[in-house]
């Protein structure tokens, strides 16, 4: 089936599909590619064109604000607007393609972590992150948590049981990586004869029936027609901000939104707290010094055509600690060794000279699990864009205990480095100072948390909404917690259960 630009509809059109998807990104993409050659007649309504749009990328916009305790508050307001695409292929077109599948305590109920737990565990999704390593050209990924077949690098992590190398690699298949071939993956659906992709086609509303099912969408084109699209299922995949934003604003039938008779939607935004030693921090005194630099290439984060290692905590460590999960990225840059003096006050300061050895200093960056808190959330402003939909706004939270864990983290990395007489690490970064120090993650989870029960979350643990049976979301909006990964190929083995499922669900399986 084709695509269609929905802007030369006539007014009025009426879309008809067994299956509406609402946006066309990795999750919406990935889904199409599933169910092609399908009895299942479906429809991608994506809201932007080919190409990113500047007009286009404008709806995005919207105030942010970033909290946390003890620190001044940090307006970011071009964030929104900025930390994701709206064409086909969505957030696609720039992201950096670095991958790799949760890890089990990611899915764990954690005594120590409130609202953590997923309503199944890792191994429930093996087959799909088999499945979506193979869509995004990626080598699969042993349920282990250990490197990919064939890397021929031994972890340095194994020289203590407190770390663990934890593997990534790098897609190939991003706009700015291989632009004809991401150009590919995203028209490929529709040559498939049960998929039609509409351009330009801007979902404004879910309206239900008097059963509480969605009875139909509305869409606009900007400075265009006004349109309806009927399925017999809606699938939300319209990024971890915009689901949340499409479920609140409409409003019609439901004062509180779509999905939301419990409160949950917009609530618990999750990025990771990411901390960078390189260019983005401005003090540039954080450093880890290597006492060796055997085997370091496992760790170089830059070649993007082979598997890498980062460091975790252990699971236990994380619990003794009390923290989240966390990772310690190294980048294989070395750099003169500073002088202790110039450190500063640090929070940790393992880092020293390190006897009898040659000691290289490195950069690296830690990535550390935020917490959900229902006051971290996204809701709508007063503000309206150019179609008229109330622009989403951002408050950012971050409470004591994600201070608390970054800290603990770092120190367990530390500790660890130390103990084994690996290296150093020096963590000057002070808690009053994180918010300046972070670079806003632009993982957008939490906004429709799945949950074994409607009264702890937006969606089951099929991605169907508990309120309105005929819909369903994707996307890493629907994680409960981050865990300490890139989300990307999560929300794309989550797709592709969705696509099993709903194959079965209408009859196509
Ligand atoms: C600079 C950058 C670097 C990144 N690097 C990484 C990385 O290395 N690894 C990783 O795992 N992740 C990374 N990410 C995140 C990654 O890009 C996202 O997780 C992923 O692209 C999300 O896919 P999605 O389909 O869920 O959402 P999106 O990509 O946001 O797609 C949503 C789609 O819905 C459309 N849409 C939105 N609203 C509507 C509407 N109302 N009606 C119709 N259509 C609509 C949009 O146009 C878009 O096509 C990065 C992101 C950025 C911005």
């Amino acid at each position: 089936m084709p695509v269609t630009d929905a802007r030369g509809l006539p007014d009025g059109e009426q879309i008809e599909a067994d299956l509406v998807i609402v946006g066309g990104g990795i999750a919406g993409l990935i889904l199409a590619h599933e169910l092609a050659q399908s009895a299942v007649r479906v429809a991608i309504l994506e809201g932007g064109g080919l190409e990113p749009d500047a007009e286009l990328q404008k709806l995005y916009d919207g105030p942010a604000v970033m909290k946390g305790p003890g620190n001044p508050d940090r307006t970011i307001n071009s964030y929104l607007g900025q930390s994701r695409v709206r064409a086909l292929g969505g957030s696609g077109h720039v992201w950096g393609g670095k991958c790799g599948p949760l890890d089990a305590i990611d899915f764990a109920s954690r005594p120590w972590r409130p609202l953590s737990g997923w309503p199944f565990g890792r191994k429930e999704l093996t087959p799909y992150y088999d499945r979506a390593c193979d869509h995004l050209k990626l080598p699969r990924f042993p349920q282990d948590g250990g490197l990919p077949q064939g890397t021929p690098f031994k972890p340095l992590g194994e020289a203590t049981a407190a770390l663990r190398a934890s593997p990534r690699a790098y897609s190939p298949l991003s706009g700015r990586v291989d632009p004809a071939a991401f150009r590919r993956f995203c028209d490929a659906p529709a040559r498939a004869q049960n998929i039609h992709i509409y351009l330009y086609a801007n979902v404004t509303a879910l309206r239900l029936n008097g059963a509480g099912e969605v009875d139909h969408l509305e869409l606009r084109c900007l400075n265009g027609p006004q349109m309806t699209a009927r399925g017999r299922r809606y699938v939300l995949a319209a990024g971890g901000i915009e689901n949340a934003r499409l479920l609140l604003a409409s409003n019609k039938e439901r004062p509180e939104g779509v999905a939301n008779a419990s409160d949950w939607v917009g609530r618990c935004f999750q990025g990771h707290v990411v901390i960078t030693t390189g260019v983005d921090d401005p003090r540039g005194d954080a450093e880890a010094m290597l006492a060796t630099s055997q085997d370091l290439a496992l760790y170089d984060n830059q070649p993007r055509d082979r598997p890498h290692a980062v460091f975790v905590l252990d699971p236990q460590e994380q619990q003794r600690l009390g923290v989240g999960n966390c990772t310690m990225t190294l980048s294989l840059q070395p750099k003169p060794a500073p002088k202790a003096g110039a450190l500063g006050a640090s929070a940790i300061q393992l880092y020293g000279a390190i006897e009898g050895r040659t000691a290289q200093a490195l950069d690296f960056f830690l990535m550390s699990e935020e917490a959900p808190d229902r006051d971290s959330r996204i809701t709508l402003s007063a503000e309206t864009d150019a179609l008229g939909q109330p622009r989403a706004q951002l408050e950012w939270r971050y409470g004591q205990s994600d201070w608390d864990s970054l800290n603990g983290s770092a120190t367990g990395f530390a500790m660890a480095f130390g103990g084994q007489g690996l290296g150093r690490i020096c963590w000057p970064v002070d808690t009053k100072d994180v918010l300046t120090s972070m670079s806003p993650s632009r993982h957008h989870m939490g906004t429709t948390r799945m949950s074994a029960t409607p009264s702890q979350g937006v969606v089951d643990a099929d991605c169907r909404a508990h309120e309105v049976a005929n819909l369903y979301v994707a996307g890493s909006s629907v994680f409960p917690t981050s865990g300490l990964v890139n989300p990307t190929l999560t929300l794309a083995a989550l797709a592709i259960r969705l696509a099993d499922h709903l194959k079965r669900d209408l009859g196509a399986a």
